[in-house]
């Protein structure tokens, strides 16, 4: 049954508050499962199953399912069509309050290699994004729609970074699957969606600079918008100009950059040339 059918029967009315946008496309449904690489194996963790919609394809593809969902009127029309199924845990709960790992563990047995996919409510997506990047073990693989302006900064190259595309990219390798228009929902949201495929790297890319400081050097960098970058790293970072722009020269880093120009690596040389003083 489609959603506004679904809708209509439960007498349910779409809460924005919550993000609640229901996915009526088959082709962004298909695009979805696709590129989530379902096998028999494996354990999903579903953030907002809403209606259900995805999460019925999960439940005839993956091992095991984990539907977090936090509006209790949902919560009952779930159970009603889908809570039979012996593969399916339905949590009533706020996704950004619970540990997934701690979840997925234990409705699924273990959460080494579980994987994410959702149509993720809009209001918390960058949120859910770093919770799923940063827990550890992080998912394997991470499939989820978001605002299309999100997948893209999400993907984007130097002169276009942003603290967005260094955590994503830093932890994975990111692909934007398709752009979904907005009529592809109900209620339609205010702007068009994109799939976004997460490829989380087995072990972080720069072995030699620990994450933590990596990020507080990114986090410093990117501190003062339109700043040149000497000067946000300099009074962000609590450490003398000279030494910043020392750091920056043996880096080979122009004094005039900014942090949307550099790459993953221009950073980890910053961090290497900062912690030799
Ligand atoms: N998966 C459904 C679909 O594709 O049609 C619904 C997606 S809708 C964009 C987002 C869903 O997330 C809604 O069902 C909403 O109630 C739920 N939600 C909102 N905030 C949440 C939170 N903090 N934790 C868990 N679920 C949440």
């Amino acid at each position: 049954m489609n959603p506004a059918s679904l809708l209509k029967k439960y007498g349910i009315r779409p809460r924005r508050r919550l993000g609640q946008n229901f996915l009526v496309s088959e082709r962004a449904l298909r695009q979805i499962i696709e590129a989530a690489e379902l096998t028999s194996r494996d354990s999903v963790l579903e953030i907002g199953p809403g209606l259900g919609v995805l999460t019925e394809e999960l439940v005839g593809l993956a091992r095991c399912i984990v539907a977090v969902e936090l509006d209790e009127a949902l919560v009952r029309v779930l159970r009603e069509r889908l809570g039979e199924r012996a593969n399916l845990t339905i949590h009533q709960g706020d996704v950004l309050e619970l540990s997934h790992v701690e979840l997925v563990r234990r409705c699924c047995g273990d959460a080494e290699s579980y994987k994410a996919v959702a149509n993720l409510p809009y209001y918390i997506t960058s949120r859910v994004l770093r919770k799923l990047l940063e827990e550890e073990p992080r998912p394997k693989l991470i499939v989820v729609m978001v605002q299309r302006e999100v997948a893209e900064r999400a993907v984007a190259s130097p002169p276009d970074m942003s603290l967005l595309a260094v955590s994503v990219q830093y932890y994975s390798v990111p692909r934007v699957v398709g752009i979904v228009r907005r009529g592809a929902f109900v209620p339609p949201p205010e702007v068009d969606s994109a799939i976004l495929q997460l490829r989380t790297r087995a072990a972080p890319p720069f072995p030699d600079v620990p994450t933590e400081a990596y990020f507080r050097v990114v986090a410093a960098g990117f501190g003062q918008k339109r700043k040149r970058l000497a000067n946000s790293l300099s009074a962000n970072l609590g450490i003398e100009k000279s030494v910043v722009s020392s750091a920056l020269d043996r880096s080979g880093i122009n004094q005039q950059a900014r942090a949307e120009q550099l790459s993953l690596e221009d950073w980890a040389r910053i961090c290497r040339e900062l912690a030799s003083g």
